[in-house]
Order: C-alpha cells, then structure tokens, then sequence
C-alpha cells in the first residue's frame, strides 16, 4: 500500500515508509491511499481482542509484514509492559446509562500514547530495514506531557535510535515532568521549551521542513522522524482499539454486530479521534465521535463554524488537563484532506492560510455520515465538578481529561437525546495528576479539613498518599518508582537556542 501526501497527492511513497518519514518534505502529513475494510463477524478469540486483531489490523496497511512476526511482537511486548491482562480493559459505568469506559492507560507511562509508542519503534526498524534506506533514525517529539514520557519509554535503548523530546517550560503537570527527566538512556534528550505546546510542535515541523539539515543528516545516514501523532504509524495503531472495544461489546451481548456505537474522547492534536474516524472509513458502525475540549476550544469552536481561528483562542490557556492545552491541531488536516475530497492542492491552501494569517474556513458538512463529529467543550471549574460527581456516584476515579470527555459526552446527549451507547476514552491514570484530582474530590467532602490540604499543597508526595487515602487506590507502580528515582536536569532555552542545540547533537552519540 502507498501513502500519500496531504498537501500533493502525486507525491506517494511506500506506507512503511510513511512510519519513518515524519512529515513530507512540503509540510504535509502522509495518508493512507485507501481505507481497507475489516470484518466484525469473527468467532470468539481466547486472547484478548486487542491482542487477537491488532496484527490483522495493521497488515490491511502492511500486507508485506509477516503475519507470525507480527502475532509474536503483539504477544511478547503488551502483555509485558501493559499491568492488565485485558491490555485496553472496558469497564461499564456502575449506573446503567450506556456508558463504558475504555482505559487506554495501562502502559508504561499510564497515558493512551503508550498503546501506539510500545509499538511503533518495533514498526519503524522493520519498514527501516525493508527499505534498505538508513541505518539511523533520529525521533523529535514535542509533547504536551504526555507523548514525551511514552516516547522515551518507548525509544531506550533501542540500537540505531535517538529520541530527543521537548516540552513547554511549566505548561505539564509536575509528575509528567519527573518522568520525562527520570529517563536516563544514553539515546535519550530532554528539553525544556520557553514556550507553549504550538511553540514546540513547530520548531519540530519547522526542523523537519528543513532539507538543508535533513539532506546533511540523510548523507550521515540518519533518517529523521518523529513520534508525534503526526507520524501515520501512530494513528494506525491507534484503529485497533476502537475495533477491539466494539468486539468486547458484542462478546459481552450489549450489542448486536453492526449495531452503532458513540465515542467520546478527550482531544488535543486530534489524533486519537482521527483513529476513530479511520476506523468508521474501515466499516467500523460509528454513531458520533464526540470531540472533547478542554477550554482552549479551537476544536469546538471550529466544529460548530467551520472557521479555525487562532487569532480568536491565543493565547495557549493552562488548564488541568495539560496534554490538552494546543491549538493548533495538526490531525485535523488529515480529516479535512478527507472532506475536500483529497484534494492536495485545496488543503495546501488552507493550511497555508493557517500559517499566514491564522486562519481558514471550509464549509462543514451537516452532521451525518459525511461528518460523524459532535464537539463541546468543558472549561476546568466543570472538569473537577465531574471528577468528584463520577468518584461519588460510580466510585470511578477519573484523571482529568477523561473527566472533560465525561463531561462533553452528558452535553452532548442533554443537547441530542441520543443515547445510544458510548464508549469514553479513558486516557490517563488519575495519579498523574495529583494536585487536580485532590481539588476535584475535596470540593465533595466538606468534612475533610481544607487547613491540612493547604498545608500540604506544596509536596507532591503527600499529595499522592492523599489521593490514595482518599480514593482507597493504590499507587501505581511507575509512580511509586519515580518517588525513588532522582531525575536529571532538562536542558532549557528559547526556540531558537533549542533548534541550534538540537542541530548539534543530532550528529552526535551514535
Ligand atoms: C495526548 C492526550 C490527549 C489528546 O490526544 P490527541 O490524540 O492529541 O487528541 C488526551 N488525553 C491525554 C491524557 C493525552 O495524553
């Protein structure tokens, strides 16, 4: 299978490639040529779903991928780096309101990136070698706390690679940080960016665009990518789960095959809910993907006026759900590729009217078929209102991402009626996010002494064993490791102090 370019549909390469490449060498981002179907009628699998389809899935991209290798590196690396059994576990809401929630947190690093970047490393080396192009590959990632951890847990000491991750100075949660700067490999980079998660994002985009640079790393025989959901890989990886939960549901008899199901998720660069929309192109019954924002509601915004305006949402808002806080949305071209019938040379126009002037408009389809997508935004007050109201009414404890999901989804069906049954991404483990999660459940305890939480509101250990005690959970496993762990110092500057550093040492360790 090809894939092709966003902004030229001439320009095609090798899918493979594609999970190597990063961005094309003009800016845009690599699709695949087509959507192949995946059939729901299977018989029952003694694996986990997740497990059972993943490869299936993966070789309707990658067909000359060998199906053993494939089984095998699924079978070997989830259940060793995942902590439940189930990989992507489904839970129902304790009240019968059709609600499930899918917890995409088990991995390594307790955030969704986990599913895809366990993965993709193993992908990129094999398209690497099947290519016969380079030996080398350098990875740069911006993250917005979450891909970062993923992607240095991911990339350790794996021959041949370097990671080198940024993210923006005070915008992630302190946890988020210690375990960015817990990772010591020797392949491994961390920086931290004077600047938002845009800020970030470019000087990646902007890197990559450079093919000065990238033709004197190519001469070196370093190849350049990145393990931001701008790489295709990642999407990808991410369809099997929105197949494997609808599955489950018809393993468990909630549903009939073919019978629609909402999602609703938690959404920052639009990838995670882009995968659910090429899941729908592959047969996938999706009712409505409902795209969750936080306050800096760009999407929503956009979703309800087909007008994307940075101008009207700068600057970039600090909330609690960090992984969140982006406004340019860089998936989001990849659906409006889709929704101007593939036409390159449309999309490059709007995309460089984004950059030019910070701005682009298209005229949305009506909400059907043509346009799954529902949005709603929920501003922080709201997001721990709904932590501590779901803690109390279903005793689940919800980090808050999922909690603005929760929220976007009772918007959406007070405004529609629709109840069909919806799956929440569940995206991060609540530990991740301390300070928020005990703000959120003490606004519900009245009892509890406010004095003895301000008091205390300035150490993140107590803060976790708070947590604990409140919540009657215990400490994950990666958390408690970090507690013992003594981190290094990032490396911090301006943009362009951190393109020139970056420059630098990407000819450097190998
Ligand atoms: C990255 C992230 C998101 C947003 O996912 P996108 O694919 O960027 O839309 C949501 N929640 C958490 C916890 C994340 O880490």
């Amino acid at each position: 299978m090809q894939a092709l370019n966003t902004r030229d549909v001439s320009q095609t390469i090798p899918l493979a490639e594609a999970l190597f490449s990063g961005t094309a060498p003009n800016g845009g981002l690599w699709v695949p040529e087509t959507f192949p179907q995946f059939s729901l009628l299977r018989s029952k699998s003694a694996k986990p779903r997740f497990l059972e389809i993943g490869p299936e899935i993966l070789r309707l991209f990658l067909p000359e991928a060998p199906k053993e290798w494939l089984v095998e590196l699924f079978d070997r690396i989830y259940p060793t780096r995942f902590d439940h059994p189930e990989i992507t576990p489904l839970l129902e809401a304790g009240a019968p309101n059709r609600t499930f929630f899918l917890e995409l947190f088990h991995g390594p690093t307790l955030a969704f990136k986990d599913v895809a970047l366990t993965l993709l490393p193993h992908l990129m080396r094999y398209a690497l070698q099947k290519s016969g192009k380079t030996g080398r590959l350098l990875v740069l990632t911006a993250t917005s706390g979450d891909t970062g951890k993923a992607g240095l847990s991911a990339f350790r000491m794996i021959p041949d690679t370097q990671i080198f991750v940024l993210y923006p100075e005070g915008g992630i949660s302190s946890i988020q940080r210690e375990m960015m700067l817990e990772e010591k490999a020797p392949n491994t980079r961390v920086f931290s960016l004077k600047g938002d998660f845009d800020d970030a994002q470019h000087l990646v985009k902007s890197l990559m665009a450079d093919k000065v640079w990238r033709e004197d790393l190519h001469q070196r025989g370093i190849g350049l990518s990145t393990a931001n959901s701008i790489n295709l890989g990642r999407i990808l990886i991410q369809v099997i789960y929105y197949f494997s939960s609808y599955l489950e549901l018809v393993d468990r008899r909630c549903l009939q095959p073919g019978d629609p199901v909402n999602y609703c998720v938690p959404t920052g660069n639009f990838g995670n809910i882009l995968a659910g929309y090429y899941a729908s192109r592959m047969g996938l019954p999706v009712g409505r993907l409902i795209c969750a924002s936080n306050q800096n509601r760009i999407l929503s915004d956009f979703f309800h006026t087909g007008v994307y305006d940075l101008a009207a949402h700068r600057p970039v808002l600090k909330t609690s759900s960090p992984s969140m806080d982006i406004l340019i949305s860089s998936n989001l071209e990849r659906w409006i590729f889709e929704k101007l019938d593939r036409e390159g040379r449309k999309t490059a126009e709007l995309m460089a009217a984004l950059t030019q002037s910070g701005r682009f408009s298209i005229t949305l389809p009506a909400e059907n078929a043509e346009n799954p997508f529902f949005s709603a935004t929920c501003d922080d007050p709201q997001c721990l209102e709904t932590i501590g109201a779901t803690f109390r009414k279903e005793t689940l404890l919800i980090d808050p991402h999922t909690a603005v999901a929760v929220n976007a989804l009772s918007q959406y069906r007070k405004a529609t009626g629709d109840d069909t049954l919806c799956v929440v991404h569940s995206t991060a483990s609540p530990f991740k996010f301390p300070e928020a999660m005990i703000r959120a459940l003490e606004q519900g305890r009245k009892s509890y002494d406010m004095q003895s939480y301000d008091s205390i509101s300035g150490n993140e250990d107590m803060r976790l064993d708070l947590l604990c005690e409140i919540s009657g959970r215990k400490l994950p496993e990666a958390i408690k490791r970090l507690r013992q762990e003594t981190g290094r110092e990032p490396e911090s500057g301006y943009p362009e102090e951190i393109t020139r550093r970056i420059r630098r040492y990407a000819f450097e360790r190998w």
